[in-house]
């Protein structure tokens, strides 16, 4: 088997190549000040993002980094991938190469009480002929497992766990994780070559920032700190990953002959060659292992990122090796879980809240509770069957818990605390803003206010979903402005904001010329986001943004559009008969209409520009394509769009109607098996541009 080299390989053959020439010019002042700053900066971070005790201001550090950036535009051949410039990683996207690990990367046994370490204890001490052994407690950290290696003080490569034997290189991305040492403080006499293994968290303030973003940008929210922090590191583009706010926490050093007796020399080692290091403590008995769990059962809870347990591993080096592994797991160290986090508190209220969409959300309003680190007054209640389910009672005393869920939830009822008399909850009837008999949607749990075109939160939803970022992206109108906007009566529906100006949006309360300003913009630039985006920004009910794209592909303009019979549009692939039904009825609203005219009339894109009808062709037409691999020259997302583009379909599993699939590196082995079987073509990259030429 052959190990997959990683970019930075490549690079430093490319730098070797260049040495002759570099030794023949006498380095100027300004490549001295080159090397002087990456030192500099690097030390400021390691003090900001490991020690948390910065010792510039955020000015002075952007400042240096600006001269080294500029010095570094003048220098090309000072280039280095391991630059502080390159943190913020790049929008370029990168296909992930597997590695093999040089050792396995293995999980942990897992125990649930004090018995069981106990009992872990006692089977590693007789495998070890009863010799006395001393124990280390440190968190489990709750996130996605890294293996870093480095190599002359530089790191080369960092690798996912993936299937424990092999992994993916994700060195680009986590070199954007600023907690991460890139190059190691040279008067330190690190090893040669080492590995660090560790885990890589989103802590819960980037998390939840994430998810409120992703919120009110309709997207999938992340379940979890440990599901955002695996995807983040598996993103396409690093420029996105350095913006998410990844950290990452090690805890254990690896490598040949590494010159430690325990694991806690070693990771007293790695702390000072600049590694965040996991909180790591001598437990002498097991008194004191009891202990140490008491404690951080507790006092996890306030700690800024998720951990699902503690772990607690022999502290000799020695031991490790003589006890060695199952084929799972190492016989020296053991995790023990904790019970999922939930905590009893008393349901103050409930409110029923209003979606974009009329949909009626009951939400529960909590004495507030600490629970995993962040306070929590609400939670969801889903719908009125799960109230049902769970026989809620006003004002009674509820278990919360915030296991896998993005918004803790309500899991059980105390009886025995209900107060006599207490009624069970009722689920309102009319829409608690606009009065509205409400209606239960067919099949379906939820009921909505009917009222579209009148409940003031359906209004100002759209008006949000207008503005977000996956649609017309007009930045400074979140969930307050757009309430404030309303209220005004200066926007009471999506066109309105075309009459918006800087002189109105001053007139309101507390408003500021700068966020004026920036609505205006915002406003402005709208003008030229693409007709797809426009359909999806109109909040047509289920028409997503894959759907808005089907139909600006397929209808080309709104006027065509718009006269379409539901016959029609379900005639279009993708589109079924419920989407048709509601397009349909969309447009039959005379006040729709009205909307879309005024939003012509204020210059947006109603129709595929000439561009975008030019460039399409025919040249796949009628062709069936898989797509498979890592690419070198495009993302997947770009050449799913270059097919489409060109009249060809993209599908997701190989059958005998396949008209071939385009592989890139690494496609899947069953996916290669069963292509020869049905004696499919596979066309690689290269081949595939050159068709499109
Ligand atoms: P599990 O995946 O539940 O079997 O747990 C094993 C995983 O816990 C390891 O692969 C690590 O990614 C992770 N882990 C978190 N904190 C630690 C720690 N302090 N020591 C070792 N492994 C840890
Ligand atoms: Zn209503």
């Amino acid at each position: 088997m052959q190990i997959q080299r990683s970019l930075f390989d490549d690079f430093e053959i490319e730098k070797k190549a260049e040495q002759p020439q570099q030794t023949s010019k006498k380095p100027s002042g300004e490549e001295a000040r080159i090397v002087e700053l990456r030192e500099t900066l690097n030390r400021h971070n390691h003090s900001y993002y490991v020690l948390n005790q910065p010792t510039i201001s955020d000015q002075e550090f952007d400042h240096l980094l600006r001269e080294l950036q500029d010095l570094e535009a003048k220098h090309p051949e000072m280039a280095d991938p391991l630059s502080p410039t390159q943190r913020v990683g790049s929008d370029l996207s990168q296909g992930f190469k597997q590695v093999l690990h040089e050792r396995p990367m293995m999980s942990l046994g897992n125990s649930y009480s004090i018995e069981e370490v106990q009992e872990f204890l006692r089977r590693a001490k007789e495998g070890l002929g009863n010799e006395p052994v001393e124990i280390v407690g440190e968190m489990k950290y709750d996130g996605t497992s890294i293996s870093v290696t480095y190599e002359n003080g530089r790191l080369v490569r960092a690798v996912t766990r993936g299937d424990g034997v092999r992994g993916d290189d994700v060195t680009a991305n986590v070199i954007t994780i600023r907690s991460i040492p890139l190059e190691l403080p040279k008067d330190m006499d690190c090893p040669k070559k080492f590995e660090v293994r560790g885990e890589i968290m989103l802590p819960w303030a980037s998390f939840e920032r994430l998810n409120k973003e992703r919120a009110f940008n309709e997207e999938p929210l992340f379940a979890n700190p440990r599901n955002a922090a695996a995807g983040t590191l598996k993103l396409q583009n690093s420029a996105e990953v350095a913006r998410r706010g990844l950290d990452a926490y090690f805890y254990f050093l690896l490598g040949d002959n590494l010159p430690f007796k325990t694991h806690t020399e070693a990771m007293d080692a790695a702390r000072a060659w600049g590694f965040k290091i996991a909180h790591t403590e001598v437990l002498d008995s097991i008194d004191a292992v009891a202990d140490f769990i008491a404690r951080w059962d507790k006092d996890r809870k306030t700690l800024p990122v998720a951990t699902d347990g503690l772990v607690f591993k022999l502290n000799s080096l020695r031991q490790w090796l003589n006890l060695g592994a199952t084929a799972k797991s190492p016989r020296w160290a053991i995790a023990y879980k904790f019970a999922p986090e939930r905590e009893c508190t008393k349901l103050k209220s409930v409110s029923f809240e209003v979606g974009r969409t009329g949909v009626i959300t009951p939400v529960a309003n909590l004495e507030p509770v600490l629970l995993s680190g962040t306070i929590v007054k609400r939670a969801s209640l889903h719908n009125e069957d799960i109230i049902r389910q769970l026989d809620i009672h006003d004002g009674d005393m509820v278990y919360v818990e915030k296991g896998g869920e993005i918004i803790p939830k309500i899991v059980g009822v105390d009886t025995k605390q209900r107060e006599p008399g207490a009624e069970p909850l009722k689920f309102v009837t009319h829409c608690p803003v606009c009065s509205t008999a409400l209606q239960r949607v067919e099949g379906e749990a939820a009921w909505v206010c009917p009222n579209k075109w009148e409940c003031k939160p359906q209004i100002t939803g759209r008006i949000e979903h207008f503005v977000a970022r996956h649609a017309m992206n007009i930045d400074g109108i979140g969930e307050e402005v757009a309430a404030q906007l309303h209220e005004s009566g200066l926007v009471n529906n999506i066109a309105d904001l075309y009459d918006l100006t800087v002189e109105r949006l001053v007139g309101l309360d507390r408003f500021q010329l700068k966020s004026a300003q920036r609505i205006m913009r915002g406003i402005e630039q709208s003008r030229q986001v693409p007709f797809e985006r426009v359909i999806y920004a109109l909040s047509i009910q289920f028409v997503g943004e894959t759907i808005a794209k089907v139909l600006a592909r397929n209808v080309h303009n709104i006027d065509q559009l718009m006269s379409m019979s539901a016959e029609e549009l379900a005639a279009i692939p993708e589109i079924g008969p419920k989407i048709a039904q509601s397009i349909v009825e969309y447009f039959a609203v005379e006040s729709n209409r009205d909307i879309v005219e005024r939003l012509r009339w204020a210059g947006l894109q109603m129709a595929l520009s000439e561009q975008e009808l030019a460039s399409r062709t025919t040249k796949l037409e009628g062709k069936k394509i898989v797509i498979s691999g890592v690419f070198q020259h495009h993302s997947r997302e770009e050449y799913k769009a270059m097919i489409e583009q060109n009249g060809g379909k993209n599908v997701s599993s190989i059958s005998k109607a396949t008209s071939f699939i385009l592989a890139g590196d690494n496609m899947g082995p069953a996916k290669l098996e069963k292509a020869q079987k049905l004696g499919i073509d596979i066309i690689n990259e290269d081949q595939f541009l050159d068709m499109l030429k």
